[in-house]
């Protein structure tokens, strides 16, 4: 398939899923607009390499996803879009009780209020042209819970909704929107928790991935971000046309539990 002549904007794409899934949009012909917070110059390198690589317009445009103007802002910068892929999201865990309240704010806004102003800002150029589509970011988090881990899962579950609410005021225009919901993948985001985990469990590297982290997830495997980009490009395709306002989940069976 083909997705030449469609621009893609994708939040939180300098690592791991959102870079995984601007790689496989790029692939498939799309010219991107990555963001993050940041605005150093291997950012805009990262943009540069990965249009040169499939012979697409690729941008690096900074925005803090935190920050409801920023959001709109993105999206006016880069002259709208075809497709919107809400990614970027942060972590945080602690018990509720204990639960800081700044970091609650922060989840709230990065990985739920964020795709609110996005989506809200791309809706009348898609409804112009009869076509768009909007791939939201979630999580197993999103359809379960874990304990610890209150703001991020309130924040998913909230992106499933919008999603839903979402596809109910387009359906019919062209436009879908649908929440991916991944297990765990081996992300940098992910990496960097395996050494502690190591050391409070006293295990070995791939014991602790597959006895402790994967727990949940019976394939005891990861997803990649490969296989996040290959079902964001499929959910670009006509054969989802009229697939709406539902969830897609790449969680090695996690949600069949
Ligand atoms: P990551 O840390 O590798 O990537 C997150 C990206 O978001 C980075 O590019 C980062 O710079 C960006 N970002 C962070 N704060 C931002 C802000 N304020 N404004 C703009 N950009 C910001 O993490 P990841 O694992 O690739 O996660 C990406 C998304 O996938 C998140 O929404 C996460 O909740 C979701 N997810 C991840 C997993 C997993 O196991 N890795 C599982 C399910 C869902």
């Amino acid at each position: 398939m083909t997705l030449a002549g469609k621009r893609a904007i994708i939040t939180g794409s300098t690592s791991g899923i959102g870079l995984g899934i601007a790689t496989a949009l790029a692939a498939a012909g799309a010219d991107v607009v990555l963001n993050s917070f940041t605005d150093r110059p291997e950012d805009h390198a990262l943009a540069a390499d990965l249009g040169a690589a499939h012979g697409v317009q690729a941008r690096y445009l900074a925005a803090d996803m935190a920050d409801g103007g920023a959001c709109r802002a993105l999206i006016a910068q880069a002259g709208g879009c075809d497709i919107l892929v809400n990614n970027a999201g942060i972590q945080h865990v602690a018990p509720l009780d204990e639960f800081p309240v700044a970091k609650w704010d922060a989840i709230i806004a990065i990985n739920l209020t964020s795709a609110f102003h996005t989506t809200a800002a791309v809706l009348p150029g898609m409804r112009a042209k009869g076509w768009g589509r909007v791939v939201n970011i979630a999580s197993a988090h999103g359809l379960t819970a874990s304990p610890y881990k209150a703001a991020y899962i309130a924040a998913k579950h909230g992106v499933v909704g919008l999603s839903k609410t979402v596809a109910l005021e387009t359906a019919g225009q062209g436009i879908t929107c649908n929440a991916i919901c991944p297990g765990y993948v081996l992300t940098p985001l992910i990496e960097a928790q395996i050494p502690d985990q190591m050391k409070t469990h006293g295990m070995d590297r791939e014991t602790v991935i597959r006895e402790v982290m994967l727990l949940r997830q019976p394939s005891r495997q990861f997803a990649t971000t490969d296989q996040i980009g290959g079902t964001a490009v499929f959910l670009c395709s006509d054969a989802a046309a009229q697939i709406t306002g539902t969830t897609i989940s790449v969680d090695g069976g996690w949600t069949a539990l």
